[in-house]
């Protein structure tokens, strides 16, 4: 076995073609947003995913603040969101002046418990964020029907839920962000399909898009103007810069024409893993990612879950004396320095949880299967060692 080889923990996948496009986005002279490859990429989107509207933006960040601007959200206004998530979830509506309800974790796995939803609805509710964690779909039916039960607006926080999908109650397979009213895409160089930074806003329902085009071009009606239905465009609501280069889109198509290819081999990359893993699990030593029956799986995440925080630190500290980095996440946002003061006080037993357990393993495009089995090997070895 090779000692020396390093195993990062992340590694960006480039399809060889980003490059290319780039120089071509150049020579068609308009590097600015909004150009042939935004429409381009925009339209695969649309067309794969059944989204009513794609819009490309600099981050899944600005995507969330379209979202929380779209949702109208405002001061004292309630959002439901899970704790366990990346800080954007809760920041984006925060800036809008929201207070944030925290929900707890599954038992089973990371995403928002659907049941403890209801007893946190309010009159001042506006939106639930559910989050779909590692790619893995929320129970959507029965988020959505709480949002048509109180009125409520469901963004979807797909960051890292590209080509994933959710099986509904009729056997429908239904493409993860084409459910709520909204969905926000990351494509940050850790996630499946990259853009250095990158996303985009899904919009599902329509009465949202006209605005949507607005916010997203500085608050003017630019986009209209281009396409010839004003004849002349100003400045008509609140906005952001928050459109992408053409440089970035072009890069973004690139992978986008890869995109099963990177599909299938980072779920292939995934399955090398649970299956190497599977025999610690049955044995109770770790847990591993558990698939609801309406889920499909991504690949976007590869996660395991240790006993506590110390066996986690035990584990990191011998992967790394192989070379091998392995990362932890996310500290969770309720009892974070900025929101302690602000949350409510309920204790949220698994979101804590999987803030000091939960433990991703190397996944990138190139991750080699013998790589793999080596981690898995030395993930043997600790648990014999500290039997
Ligand atoms: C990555 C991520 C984000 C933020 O994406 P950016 O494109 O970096 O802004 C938001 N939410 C979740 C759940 C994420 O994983």
């Amino acid at each position: 076995m090779e000692k020396d080889i390093i195993i990062p923990f992340n590694k960006p996948f480039l399809t060889g073609k980003e490059t290319h496009y780039i120089h071509e986005a150049i020579k068609l002279g308009k590097i600015s947003g909004n150009g042939y490859f935004t429409k381009k990429c925009q339209h695969f989107f649309e067309e794969r995913y059944s989204f009513k509207k794609a819009l490309l933006t600099t981050s899944c960040t600005d995507a969330l603040e379209m979202a929380a601007i779209l949702a109208n959200i405002k001061a004292g206004d309630e959002v439901i969101i899970p704790s366990y998530t990346f800080v954007s979830t809760a920041l984006a509506f925060v800036r809008q002046g929201a207070k944030i309800i925290f929900t707890d974790s599954n038992k089973d796995h990371p995403n928002m418990d659907v049941n403890l939803i209801e007893t946190l609805i309010t009159p001042a509710t506006k939106v639930i964020v559910p989050v779909h964690y590692a790619g893995i779909a929320c129970d959507m039916d029965a988020i959505m029907e709480l949002a048509k039960k109180y009125n409520l607006l469901v963004i979807e926080d797909a960051a890292q839920a590209i080509d994933s999908y959710y099986m509904n109650k009729q056997g429908k397979k239904l493409p993860l962000g084409s459910i709520g009213h909204m969905a926000a895409f990351s494509f940050h160089e850790t996630k499946n399909i990259i853009a250095g930074e990158g996303g985009m806003l899904a919009i599902n329902d329509k009465q949202f898009i006209d605005r949507a085009e607005v916010i997203w071009e500085k608050g003017t009606n630019r986009t209209k103007f281009f396409r010839g239905e004003v004849d002349k465009y100003g400045w008509i609501d609140i906005g952001s810069s928050f459109l992408p280069s053409e440089v970035t889109a072009a890069f973004l198509w690139a992978q986008l024409e890869n995109l099963d290819l990177i599909q299938n081999k980072r779920i292939k990359i995934w399955n090398t893993y649970f299956y190497g893993l599977k025999d610690l699990s049955d044995q109770n030593i770790i847990g591993l990612s558990y698939m609801p029956q309406y889920a499909t799986n991504n690949g976007h995440i590869f996660y395991i879950i240790l006993k506590n925080i110390q066996v986690r630190e035990a584990l990191i500290a011998f992967l790394k004396s192989k070379q091998i980095l392995p990362v932890f996440h996310y500290l969770s946002l309720h009892s974070s320095p900025f929101y302690k003061d602000k949350h409510d006080g309920r204790v949220l037993t698994q979101t804590d949880r999987y803030s000091d357990c939960l433990l991703r393993l190397p996944f990138y495009y190139d991750l080699q299967e013998n790589e793999v089995n080596q981690i898995v090997f030395y993930i043997h070895e600790f648990f014999n060692i500290n039997k």
